[in-house]
């Protein structure tokens, strides 16, 4: 196995050989259920879930079992045929969202978002209508289009110039939106949680407001639900959260269960636009991730997985906003379902890195929050033993907080 290979020297061959674009930390070697094994055989609760990917955890009986069925039947045909899981996938999915809605299968977030965008582009087209009204501190992905989509100076920088046909507003600001609107407005794109931007989930004001906006001015309602769809939010979909109906959203993530399928659903007639040689791409849509799709819905169907995310988000949210109550670095917790952000008043980093060696798998993310997107499988004693590795983390990093105040107020009055 793996377990051969020294840590060292996987660290050493990302150095040598991987392009530097990311910055890993420590190296797993294996997982189960909500459990992650680094490779000196220390093990984690994984609270990261591979960024909101694994919905049913680590190595899910069912999940395995499907790919592994699959692989062994049918892999892969190209869109040049049918095949009969890529139409039970998309049936399944329509039968979540709205009768008459259709989808389309890609392979990553990317890739739904810029199948958005190519959809409503191609809407407005013979109107003149081409603009796309994003967030600002949003995030849609890492292609030019979607980089350009999202509304950050970070993601953009370097890769000027950018496409056209994009503009910005504030996220929970209709206001913002109402005066972005122009003559060649076609849709807006949102998210129902801005989740790399904080996880700074919406208003209902906001959502339904939006809608009636859009509906006003005859824009279409993009939704990104990339990272909120797929039961994070204790719904199939975020925006089911907040009683709105989008006209079109993507999905990636959490659809596969750790196999890449991203897919965009769009409403009648909207969904009827990209006609043959408009769009595609090879793998999206085959047999093994379609199989992979189905056992997440299937398992999050029977195992009642929405109604235990609704519980168990209360309570590690309850939990969470305790420690908030306790500690006044801690300015806020905010989220809804299995999707949580712990607000601090500082870098959020050195805490990550605290509650790694208590054994608690998280990311720092927009600086200062500490994000939480856990499998949608954990069980209350999870959410117990999370909120526990957190108690211990925080009361280390108070210490910390402390000593450095002391340190400094030492130091004012020998000067
Ligand atoms: C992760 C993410 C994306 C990009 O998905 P990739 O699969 O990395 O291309 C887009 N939108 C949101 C909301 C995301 O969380």
């Amino acid at each position: 196995m793996n377990m051969t290979i020294p840590s060292d020297q996987v660290k050493h061959d990302y150095a040598t050989y991987l392009i530097p674009n990311y910055a890993p930390n420590l190296v797993f070697t294996r997982g189960e259920g909500v459990r992650l094994w680094d490779a000196d055989g220390k093990s984690y609760l994984d609270f990261l879930a591979g960024i909101a990917v694994l919905a049913l955890g680590h190595a899910h009986p069912a999940w395995v079992a499907a790919v592994r069925d699959q692989a062994a039947t049918l892999t892969h045909v190209s869109n040049l045929h049918f095949h009969p899981l890529q139409a039970e996938l998309a049936r399944s999915l329509v039968a979540k969202f709205v009768p008459g809605s259709k989808a389309f299968f890609c392979n990553s977030g990317a890739e739904a978002n810029e199948a958005l965008i190519k959809i409503a582009r191609k809407w407005g087209h013979d109107h003149g209508r081409f603009e796309v009204i994003s967030c600002c501190n949003s995030f849609h992905g890492r292609t030019l289009a979607t980089l350009t989509a999202t509304g950050q100076d970070k993601v953009q920088k370097g890769f000027e110039p950018l496409p056209s046909g994009f503009r910005y507003a504030e996220f929970n600001n209709l206001d913002s939106f109402r005066r972005a609107i122009t003559p060649q407005t076609v849709a807006v794109l949102v998210e129902a949680v801005q989740a790399e931007g904080g996880v700074l989930p919406a208003t209902r004001e906001f959502l339904q407001g939006l809608r009636a906006l859009c509906d006003e001015h005859g824009l279409l309602l993009l939704m990104d639900e990339v990272q909120c769809g797929i039961g994070r939010t204790g719904h199939w979909f975020g925006f089911q959260a907040y009683d709105v109906v989008p006209d079109a959203f993507s999905l990636a993530k959490g659809l596969g269960g750790g196999f890449p399928v991203g897919a965009m659903l769009a409403r009648a007639p909207l969904c009827d636009v990209l006609q043959p040689g408009t769009h595609g791409t090879t793998y999206g849509g085959n047999p093994l991730a379609c199989a992979a799709a189905l056992a997440v819905l299937r398992t999050i169907e029977e195992d009642g997985l929405l109604a235990s995310v609704l519980a168990n988000g209360v309570r590690f949210g309850d939990g969470l906003k305790a420690l908030a109550a306790r500690y006044p670095w801690i300015k806020e917790a905010r989220g809804l379902g299995l999707i949580w952000g712990l607000v601090l008043d500082r870098p959020a980093k050195p805490l990550e890195l605290l509650l790694i060696e208590e054994g608690l798998l998280t990311v720092a993310t927009s600086v200062s929050v500490i994000r939480f997107v856990p499998p949608l499988i954990v069980s209350e004693a999870d959410v117990r033993e999370a909120l526990a590795a957190l108690d211990r983390a925080c009361a280390r990093f108070d210490g910390q907080i402390q000593q450095a105040a002391a340190h400094a107020a030492g130091e004012g009055v020998k000067t």
